[in-house]
C-alpha cells in the first residue's frame, strides 16, 4: 500500500506518517526530514538547500525527485510507503507516477488531512517550533509556506480526486482521533482489495 499523506504545512502529516510506520510498518518518506538532515550533514545539497528553506520557498523538483528515487531503491520489497510532504507541485506527482510505474506499483490512496483555519495552523507551528526549535517555524516563513501551498500543492488534488484516491480526514481533531480515522480508511481499503466489487 502506497500512501500520499497530504495537507498543509502543520496539519500533522509527520506525526501521522510516524503513527503508520509504528503500526504498519510502512516506511515514510519525508522529503523535508531528508533536506534536514542534508543540512545537518553540512552536505553540498544540505548547503545548497539552506537559503530556499530558510525562506519557506520550495526547492527544486529535481532535488526532490532525486531523494526520493534513491530512497525508493534503497527500500525495494517494502511493505509500502509513506510520502509525506511530498509531491508538492505537479512535475513532483508526475515524477513520482514514473518512479512507481517502474517499481511495478502505484499510489493507492491519497489521506487529506483537511485544516483550513490558518491561524489554527499558525498555532500548531508556534507550538512545534517551541518544542524542535525547527529554524522554518516562524510565523512570517510558516505564513509563505502556506502561501506555497495554496499556490502549487493544493492544485494536486484535484489530479487524485480524478483517479478516486482522495480521503479526507478531519486535521482538526486530536491525534489519535485523526490516526482512528486514517486506519479505518486503511482498513476499509485492504478489504476492497480482498473482495473486489464484481
Ligand atoms: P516540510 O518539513 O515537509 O514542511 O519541508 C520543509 C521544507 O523543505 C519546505 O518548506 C521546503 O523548503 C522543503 N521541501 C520539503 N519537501 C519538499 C518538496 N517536496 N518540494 C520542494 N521543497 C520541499
Amino acid at each position: 500500500m502506497n500512501l500520499i499523506i497530504f495537507g498543509p504545512p502543520g496539519a500533522g502529516k509527520g506525526t501521522q506518517a510516524k503513527i503508520l510506520v509504528e503500526q504498519r510498518g510502512y516506511v515514510q518518506l519525508s522529503t523535508g526530514d531528508m533536506l534536514r538532515s542534508a543540512r545537518e550533514s553540512g552536505s553540498p545539497l544540505g548547503k545548497k538547500v539552506a537559503d530556499i528553506m530558510d525562506r519557506g520557498d520550495l526547492v527544486s523538483d529535481e532535488i526532490v525527485v532525486e531523494l526520493i528515487e534513491s530512497e525508493l531503491d534503497a527500500h525495494k520489497g517494502a511493505e509500502g510507503f509513506i510520502f509525506d510532504g511530498f509531491p508538492r507541485t505537479p512535475a513532483q506527482a508526475e515524477a513520482l507516477d514514473g518512479l512507481l510505474a517502474r517499481h511495478d506499483t502505484e499510489i493507492d490512496l491519497v489521506i487529506r488531512l483537511a485544516v483550513e483555519d490558518e491561524e489554527e495552523l499558525i498555532r500548531r507551528i508556534h507550538q512545534r517550533a517551541a518544542e524542535e526549535g525547527r529554524a522554518d517555524d516562524s510565523e512570517e516563513i510558516l505564513r509563505n509556506r502556506l502561501a506555497n501551498y495554496r499556490a502549487q500543492t493544493e492544485a494536486l488534488l484535484p489530479y487524485y480526486e480524478s483517479q478516486g484516491k482522495v480521503r479526507s480526514v478531519d486535521g482538526l481533531k486530536d491525534i489519535k482521533d485523526v490516526s482512528r480515522s486514517i486506519a479505518d480508511i486503511l482498513d476499509a481499503e485492504k478489504e476492497n482489495e480482498v473482495s473486489p466489487r464484481s
